[in-house]
């Protein structure tokens, strides 16, 4: 049994008393649902502020990135052990903003993702296609590089503890959004890809998230489909009313 995750990614947004605004109406409004989880990605630098709030609420926290190296001299960045001292559950990695503004590699993503998985941080892998790339028919292939390399040599243990994002590179800030149809087919590709690598059963347990202009209009839909596990929402995570309602869409 998969429990959905609604994700909120905020990027490079908000104050530090917005976050925390936002996280009360999160905390207040998730409740104590159960048949969903929900976490927060807030900047950084406000994760510990938003951390206050959320300690002993139903919903979780963790940041947009990491870098994969122990505490030492690398000026300006954030380590896995750093993410464990702030409580957090879960790091985005691979977001497609970051492996296009900054250059990011599939190794590279396969080094972050093992470094959270060293310090028990649940990573949660992105990948997904250009529009040029659909658009030449070429998804389904770089979905399987992208699976390849980010998650390169992990053992069964280590994928069971991970969550994949599909995010349509086309469908992020756009207001497109893949179809229910669309997203199921990455979805079960994805599955598959998990079946050829391990095994079926393991297939099974992996939550696999859809990200790209997910709101509330959308969600229910989206996530009905048979393999998709819940959602990687970004400006609609912005507003608790909005992020509240795409988990509305949720079955209960
Ligand atoms: C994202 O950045 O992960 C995302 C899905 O953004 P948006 O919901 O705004 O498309």
């Amino acid at each position: 049994m998969r429990t959905p995750l609604i994700a909120g990614n905020w990027k490079m947004n908000l104050t530090r008393a917005d976050s925390v605004a936002l996280a009360k109406a999160l905390a207040e409004g998730v409740g104590s649902a159960t048949h969903y989880e929900a976490a927060v990605f807030p900047p950084a630098l406000y994760v510990d502020a938003v951390r206050e709030v959320l300690q002993g609420s139903k919903v979780k926290w963790g940041t947009q990135n990491l870098y994969p190296e122990a505490p030492g001299a690398f000026t300006g960045e954030i380590c896995a052990p750093m993410l464990v001292d702030l409580g957090c559950t879960y790091v985005i990695l691979g977001h497609s903003e970051r492996r296009t503004l900054m250059g990011e590699t599939d190794a590279q993503v396969n080094k972050k993702t093992l470094a959270a998985l060293a310090a028990g941080i649940t990573p949660i892998v992105c990948v997904g296609e250009l529009l040029a790339e659909r658009q030449a028919n070429q998804t389904a292939d770089v979905i399987r590089k992208q699976f390849e390399g980010s998650l390169a040599g992990l053992t069964e243990a280590q994928i069971k503890q991970c969550v994949i994002a599909y995010e349509p590179v086309w469908a992020i800030g756009t207001g497109l959004t893949a179809s229910p149809q669309q997203a199921e087919e990455v979805h079960a590709d994805l599955r598959k890809l998990l079946a050829e690598r391990y095994n079926q059963p393991l297939s099974q347990e992996v939550r696999i998230l859809y990200g790209g202009s997910v709101k509330p209009s959308n969600a229910a839909e989206l996530m009905s489909q048979p393999n998709v596990d819940g959602a990687l929402v970004g400006g609609a995570s912005l507003k608790a009313a909005d992020f509240l309602g795409i988990a509305a869409g949720v079955k209960s």
